[in-house]
This record gives C-alpha cells, structure tokens and sequence, in this order.
C-alpha cells in the first residue's frame, strides 16, 4: 500500500513540475515576441514587435503608419 501511495506522490510530482514547466516556456514565448525591437523601414528606430505595422517593405513604427 505504501508504494501505491508513494508513487502516486512521485507521478504528481513530475506531472506538476511538467506542467509547469510548460506554462512558463509558453509566457517566456510571448513575452519575448512582443518584447523584441525591430527597426522601422522609415525612419530607422527601434520599436516593440507589436507596435509596428508590417508592409511588404518591412515595419512601420506607430508614428509612421
Ligand atoms: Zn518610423
């Protein structure tokens, strides 16, 4: 009966540090992506990912879109 228990707590264990191993990688991702500059093709600053406009000729920054 111990060992069932013991290897309950064991699988539980390893099933929670996966998971939330997995959730952090998924955060870490995103966080990255919109974190990440990119050089408007217009004026050539440096803007967050998610401010910028994309066009066929690369980004565009908020104040040139
Ligand atoms: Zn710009």
């Amino acid at each position: 009966m111990l060992k069932i228990i013991i290897l309950i707590v064991v699988g539980f264990v390893v099933y929670k540090i996966f998971f939330d191993k997995k959730i952090e990688n998924n955060s870490t991702t995103t966080k990255d992506d919109s974190d990440e500059l990119v050089e408007c093709s217009n004026c050539h600053t440096f803007v967050p990912k998610s401010e910028c406009k994309w066009t066929k000729n690369g980004c565009l920054c908020k104040d040139c879109q």
